[in-house]
């Protein structure tokens, strides 16, 4: 646990894996965490942070990154139509795109302020029915979509089943990135993430075993996320 021990872990990895460490943005997940567990890993020198709810994220993080001003917080979890400019006004890649008029709700806001984050598309790789993201079968014609709509689309992203082998998951998604020509793929979290590395993510979400165990009702959001995306 703790951030030095992770990056280690990240480097052994990608090394293994004949690829440059730096070529592997480590995300921070620090949803629920207590501030004090936030504050200690920015004072360690890390600025690259991952947040799923909206709300909870501006709640602390424009103070935060008045302090730490080169911070970056990404968004991974589900976004509400309603939450949408808050939202590009507050992260630097949203991690979760899932849906034609989430898409078309961004295109809007980005036309109108001349910015926008990075845009990973969410995929169900699981075919979960609670779960978000579009499915496999209909990635290509949503990446072509939100393609025609100008928007800065850097990638996919995927949270795999809880019982299923990861790596079989992160297969799929590197496969249809690979035929689609996106570069990014966010996927591995505390569990598995040297196997994400393994199979080329480009953007590994770490939460627990950077920051220690969330209380609990973070816990109950950590299946939230994995259940309902
Ligand atoms: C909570 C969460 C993570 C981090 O989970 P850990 O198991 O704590 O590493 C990563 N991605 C998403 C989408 C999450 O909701």
């Amino acid at each position: 646990m703790g951030l030095q021990r992770i990056q280690d872990r990240v480097g052994v990895a990608a090394r293994a894996a004949g690829r440059a460490p730096g070529d592997i943005a480590l995300i921070a997940v620090s949803k629920l965490q207590p501030e004090s567990r936030i504050a200690a890993v920015l004072d360690q020198g890390h600025r690259l942070f991952g947040e799923n709810r909206v709300q909870e994220a501006a709640g602390r993080w424009p103070a935060l990154m008045a302090r730490y001003p080169d911070t970056r917080v990404d968004l991974l979890g589900p976004l509400q139509s309603n939450k949408v400019r808050q939202a590009m006004g507050l992260f630097a890649a949203i991690h979760s795109l899932d849906r034609p008029k989430l898409a078309r709700r961004i295109a809007d806001i980005a036309q109108e302020t001349g910015a926008c984050p990075d845009l990973f598309i969410q995929v169900n790789t699981g075919e979960e029915p609670q779960k978000a993201g579009v499915l496999p079968e209909d990635a290509d014609a949503f990446v072509a979509g939100v393609r025609a709509m100008d928007l800065p689309l850097v990638g996919l992203m995927c949270i795999p089943p809880v019982a299923e082998e990861p790596a079989l998951h992160f297969a799929l998604l590197a496969a249809i990135a690979k035929r689609n020509g996106l570069a990014g793929l966010s996927m591995g979290m505390s569990a598995d993430f040297e196997t994400a590395i393994a199979f080329g993510a480009t953007h590994i979400r770490v939460g627990s075993a950077i920051f220690g165990d969330r209380p609990p009702a973070a816990r109950s959001d950590a299946s939230d996320s994995r259940s309902a995306g």
